[in-house]
């Protein structure tokens, strides 16, 4: 074993690779490296027999049925509720709404939440650097509303300016909002500050951690904010699951968002009542299965220890800065001093959707294009970036492969 291929943390990633099924397959003859992590995660076998069991053996409505497999079915999905709340250290379950993904959780925010409190005049903040899912629902309930989004700026690093974050929490903003982790940049935001700051102006602060729980341990109640969004797609889990963490006074006061079966305690046409929540926000039939497979996902992270993974992730994220920063004419966006593994970047006179798809053909998949973060490319004044995004499962000799791709698309492009 050379120094390439020694292990760099006490982290066994050729024992974890074992796990995930797809990192052996071969994309256009070569082995594929997946680099597009940030996108979706790919899934441990122990995920994907969770779901094959539940359809096999368990499967049934929840909380409908008061049959054997209604029953498995219930504890699954109840079960995620559970995990969810372990990840984030929720004081309580009940501060967990299960909902198809970070965009479903934050639009419940926005109608559920804001919507009826927004006057002619009030603000909603946001930053220049979050996905569209933490930019668009506030808009779309800003015009509702005749409220207005107000986004904090970021610095050239791609580092909020937190003075000015904070500077823009004047009394009309009735919400704060916030990406813990940028999904173009890697970006590490202080939310612990910003939700002191906005505790002490009263004002709620919703975090959307879609990029920060594949990484890091995330305790909600330590944040200090008042709504965590998440989504398991990119954490290991089946599409279409996800959360949203909020406090419970919160839960307690929104009204419904969607209407419809198990979120009722009686319905008459007198007039409706409704479940506690989180089930108030629950309506209709779940994503079971997803859920099944979002608990083992949890399960899977916990038994790596975030510790010994955010530290091979660490290392791994800096072989892959200084490898592409040798590389001439290369613009890295984002190099802030705390940082999840996302890099994107762009090389000299070649387009990045031609360097993604030359690299495709290299069997390494990245991401081209805006990211779902428009006015963050409006600020560095770019259309598209190319993003590589790495996972615990990555390696340095995936990084060395895809090295050599970008040089080889490079040449072909000049
Ligand atoms: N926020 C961030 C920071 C994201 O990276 C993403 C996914 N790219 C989302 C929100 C939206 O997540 P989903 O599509 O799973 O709802």
């Amino acid at each position: 074993m050379n120094a390439q291929t020694r292990p760099i943390a006490p982290f066994d990633v050729q024992r974890v690779r074992a796990d995930f099924p797809l990192l052996a397959r071969q994309v256009h003859g070569k082995p594929l490296v997946y680099f597009d992590n940030a996108n979706t995660s790919q899934k441990p076998r122990q995920v994907i027999e969770a779901v094959d069991r539940h359809y096999r053996e368990h499967n049934a409505n929840v909380a409908r049925a008061v049959h054997q497999l209604g029953e498995e079915a219930t504890a699954a999905y109840e079960g995620a509720r559970d995990r969810l709340a372990g990840l984030l250290h929720a004081a309580s379950r009940d501060e967990v709404v299960l909902t198809s993904g970070t965009t479903q959780s934050i639009n419940l925010v926005a109608y559920s939440f804001a919507l009826p409190k927004l006057q002619p005049g009030d603000a909603i903040l946001t930053t220049v650097m979050e996905h569209h899912a933490n930019i668009v629902p506030w808009q779309l309930v800003a015009a509702r509303s005749g409220a207005t989004v107000k986004a904090a700026p970021i610095d050239e690093r791609g580092e909020l300016i937190v003075e000015k974050y904070l500077a823009m929490l004047t009394p009309e903003v009735k919400l704060a909002c916030v990406a813990h982790v940028s999904n173009v940049l890697g970006t590490v935001n202080p939310v612990q500050e910003i939700a002191r700051e906005c505790r002490r102006r009263g004002i709620p602060l919703l975090v959307d951690g879609s990029q920060a729980v594949p990484h890091r341990p995330v305790d909600v109640q330590a944040l200090g904010c008042d709504f965590y969004a998440i989504t398991g797609h990119k954490m290991l889990a089946p599409t279409g699951t996800g959360a949203l963490w909020a406090k419970r006074e919160h839960l307690q006061a929104m009204p419904p968002f969607f209407g419809g079966g198990e979120m009722i305690r009686e319905v008459r046409f007198d007039g409706t009542t409704f479940a506690e929540p989180p089930h108030k926000f629950e309506a209709g039939t779940p994503n079971i299965a997803g859920f099944a497979g979002i608990g083992v996902a949890i399960d899977y992270y916990a038994s790596l220890g975030f510790e010994a993974l955010h530290a091979w992730e660490q290392e791994l994220m800096r072989y892959a800065l200084e490898r592409i920063e040798e590389i001439p004419g290369v613009r890295i966006f984002g190099t802030a001093q705390e940082r999840e593994p996302v890099i994107s970047f762009l090389l000299d006179g070649a387009q990045a959707t031609d360097l993604a798809t030359l690299l495709d053909l290299e069997g390494v998949a990245v991401r081209s294009g805006h990211h779902c973060a428009h006015p963050l490319m409006q600020f560095f004044g770019v259309p598209a970036t190319l993003r590589a995004s790495l996972a615990f499962y990555n390696t340095r000799e995936e990084v060395d492969a895809f090295i050599a791709a970008l040089l080889k698309a490079r040449k072909l492009l000049r």
